[in-house]
């Protein structure tokens, strides 16, 4: 194992119920670090260039309108195997398939408004956490 450092957003479905505290101690309590972390709305442009990969599938468009609703919480996590782990306390993307116990289980209510994104390869959280944070955010 090696520490890694992963990008996680808390949805606005789950900022606008006033889940992002219980969501992000969610994170610390499994041993996620928080390096960085900011409440910001996306910008049209900002949503659909972050969900660029997926512009060919039929949810992208409504994806970004959700995405774009309301304020999210940035963060760039910290711990061993950050990205993988992280996805594992989040759970799968569709709620109803996630293990209890997990983010998307407690606070998603469909396959899009899942309550949290995280980044789903190394190389991916690294060109994620590019695209919101500056290197002088990330010494913590
Ligand atoms: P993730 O890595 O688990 O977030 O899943 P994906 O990368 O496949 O999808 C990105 C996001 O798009 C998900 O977290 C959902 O918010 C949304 N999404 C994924 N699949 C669907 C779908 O079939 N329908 C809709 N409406 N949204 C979806």
């Amino acid at each position: 194992m090696s520490i890694e450092r992963t990008l996680s957003i808390i949805k606005p479905d789950a900022v606008s119920a006033g889940k992002a505290g219980a969501i992000l101690q969610h994170f610390e309590d499994k041993g996620l670090r928080v390096v960085a972390s900011r409440k910001m709305t996306l910008s049209r442009s900002q949503a659909l260039a972050f969900y660029a990969v997926h512009k060919e599938r039929p949810f992208y468009e409504s994806l970004v309108e959700f995405m774009t609703e309301g304020p999210v919480f940035v963060s760039v996590l910290e711990a061993d195997s950050a990205v993988s782990y992280h996805r594992e306390v989040m759970g799968a993307t569709n709620p109803s398939d996630a293990s209890d116990g997990t983010v998307r289980a407690l606070y998603g209510s469909s396959i899009e408004r899942n309550a949290c994104h995280g980044s789903d390869s190394l190389e991916n959280a690294q060109i994620e956490i590019g695209f919101f944070f500056s290197g002088a955010e990330l010494l913590a």
